[in-house]
């Protein structure tokens, strides 16, 4: 299925000289900040693999959830969410929820490539940011729900990832940001951007192949953000 870009006037106004510039000022920052060896407050090494063990990455989605919801002053999620591990297979993304369900679908190829920190990552992308947010929306207004708001669904993932990822969790903040420029790159078909910037490989190469030939022009949202009302993270002043 293809989805082709709300707002084709933001992408062109951007182009890939803003993303390059991007890209570029986000490697720079990433080279100037050390992970700790331990993170304390989550229980992780942030650079451990997760070596395949979904026990070990539900635990840290689940801990990061709670963690999470401290910090956004929020008491519940509201609603259950569960995690199934499905077969690797690059014609699929790598991580996707589903909102209806409150299902988290994880690629056993993600639980070998992924590190700790990058569980941290998705928890709150996809549970803080997406399930939360998604949780918010069917309890006030059904029709909203069920309309195609690709872009405040993504915008509030990624305003999540900024107010959370902070601190200790700060450059993984920034690799996922650089990792979603350079999808965005590849998605206007500036293909040599990739290896120019190693610390934004979090996923590999042959499924942001595969993202942006099934889903065109949607990498775009990760990067020109916008949120709504119903985002449980507002925290920052500026998305
Ligand atoms: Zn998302």
């Amino acid at each position: 299925m293809s989805r082709r870009f709300s707002s084709p006037s933001v992408l062109l106004a951007g182009g890939d000289g803003d993303l390059l510039t991007k890209a570029h000022a986000l490697s720079n920052a990433i080279q100037k900040i050390q992970y700790p060896h331990v993170i304390e407050e989550l229980g992780i090494r942030p650079q451990d693999l997760v070596h395949g063990n979904a026990h070990r990455a539900e635990t840290i989605l689940r801990n990061t959830v709670q963690w999470g919801l401290v910090k956004l002053n929020m008491e519940s999620l509201g609603r259950d969410w569960s995690l199934r591990v499905s077969d690797t297979n690059v014609e699929e993304a790598l991580v996707q929820y589903f909102p209806d369900s409150g299902v988290l679908e994880i690629q056993q190829r993600a639980l070998d490539v992924f590190r700790e920190v990058d569980m941290v990552v998705v928890a709150v992308h996809e549970i803080l940011g997406h399930h939360a947010h998604e949780t918010r929306v069917q309890r006030s207004d059904r029709t909203y729900y069920l309309s195609s708001r690709r872009n405040t669904q993504e915008g509030c993932a990624m305003r999540c990832e900024n107010d959370l990822l902070v601190g200790a969790l700060k450059r993984a903040g920034l690799e996922w940001k650089l990792f979603r420029v350079l999808r965005a790159l590849e998605d206007i078909g500036h293909l040599s951007g990739w290896d120019l910037y190693p610390a934004g490989h979090r996923m590999p190469r042959e499924y942001v192949k595969s993202y942006v030939r099934m889903y065109s022009g949607q990498a775009q949202h990760y990067v020109f953000v916008e949120t709504d009302e119903y985002c449980p993270c507002l925290l920052s002043a500026s998305p």
